[in-house]
């Protein structure tokens, strides 16, 4: 086999070339380096992505999710729907302004948020429904929608891994009362860290503007209690470089995702629900053998592979009960996709010859397992 001795394929490969140095340089030497200029270009770049709606940089992805839920006056006895399968982050941000995750299964042919599990979930104390474009997978944001209108909610999308998906050739983002994206590092594209809420709203975005900064528009007059979690000049200017390659790098990874489709059949390859632009954050598949033996044979052929996420939200030790046990959850889903998931590379630097690899790889670990 070609790849024994060959280098490792690493599962991600975050860019940070020659214009994104001297885009921090150039901002360094200006001396305007904290939400200046770069910041504000930024923004109004980033609006191209998600059909012109306000965008408000802040610091994280998990910033975004929690001044969001601030910003809407969202807190102790509000109760927000989420799925448990996702990062802790989506969950962390509703713990952290003092509300309630109720935690949803998914469908197992998108890893996203289940439409009929979130109405089935609602209640009087139910305020907002946080879907999450797992892996860059759009949610079934059309039938989210729909259910929100009927119970009067905010809807507020964790679009930390699908920078440029669509539904029905609508952005994410775009669809609930705000959207949320991380520019860290190993998303598809980065600001070294950094966040960004997309609103049609303008009144909410202002209140984002304020609570991102002290509650001040104008120095000195605070109007309300804010936090700090402003963007850098430094990562805007980053961020803007990224974002004028994303387009490029999403036709990249998603060429490289048709390739692996093609080629993968011992395993079972990513699922696309229909009217989807999915943008291949990460390249999840299932292996319904043992998936331990499978990922050791992946490491030792040299290929990066990992788990997102093997432990659910649910099952983590913040949200378990008092008693230290899981909560009276129903999520055969989500603990089936957590026991059999696996992401291989399909980042946009990856060679010919490692998408052959990898395929070549995928098939002998998937037929080992
Ligand atoms: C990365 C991520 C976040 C948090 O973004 P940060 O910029 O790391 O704070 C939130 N939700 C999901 C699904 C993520 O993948």
């Amino acid at each position: 086999m070609s790849g024994l001795n060959a280098e490792f394929i690493p599962p991600a490969r975050p860019v940070i070339g020659e214009a994104e140095i001297d885009a921090a340089v150039r901002v360094l030497r200006s001396g305007r380096v904290v939400q200046g200029p770069e910041v504000a270009a930024f923004e109004e770049e980033f609006a191209e992505l998600v059909a012109g709606r306000h965008c408000v940089a802040l610091n994280s992805g998990t910033s975004a999710l929690q001044l969001t839920l601030m910003a809407l006056g969202f807190g102790p006895g509000d109760e927000v729907i989420v799925p448990s399968f996702s990062f802790a982050a989506s969950a962390n941000s509703i713990r952290l302004v003092g509300a309630e995750p109720v935690f949803v299964d998914i469908e197992p042919g998108s890893f996203c948020v289940d439409p009929e599990a979130v109405a089935a979930a609602v209640t009087s104390r139910t305020v907002a429904i946080m879907p999450v474009h797992l892996y860059g997978h759009p949610a079934a944001m059309d039938r989210i929608m729909q259910i929100a209108e009927r119970h009067k909610l905010a809807v507020i999308e964790d679009a930390a891994q699908a920078h440029g998906a669509a539904l029905g050739g609508h952005p994410v983002g775009a669809f609930g009362t705000a959207g949320c994206f991380s520019f860290y590092p190993t998303k598809n594209m980065h600001s070294l860290e950094g966040g960004m809420v997309t609103t049609a709203d303008a009144e909410l975005a202002r209140t984002l503007r304020l609570l991102r900064n002290q509650g001040m528009e104008q120095r000195y007059a605070n109007e309300i209690v804010g936090a700090n979690m402003r963007m850098t000049d430094v990562a805007a200017a980053i961020g803007r470089v990224q974002l004028r390659q994303l387009a490029d790098w999403t036709e990249q990874r998603r060429a490289n995702a048709k390739f692996l489709d093609s080629k993968i059949t011992s395993m079972v390859t990513p699922p696309v629900a229909d009217n989807v632009r999915h943008v291949y954050h990460q390249y999840t598949v299932r292996v319904t053998g043992d998936r331990d033996a499978a990922q050791q044979r992946l490491t030792e052929l040299g290929i990066g592979n990992a788990v997102y996420y093997p432990t659910p939200i649910h099952r983590l030790k913040p949200y378990l009960t008092a008693e230290g046990k899981p909560g009276d959850w129903h999520l055969p889903e989500t603990e089936r996709a957590a026991a059999e998931v696996v992401s291989l590379p399909v980042h946009p630097s990856l060679s010919q010859a490692d998408l052959e690899r990898i395929a070549e790889g995928a098939n002998i670990a998937g037929g080992a397992a």
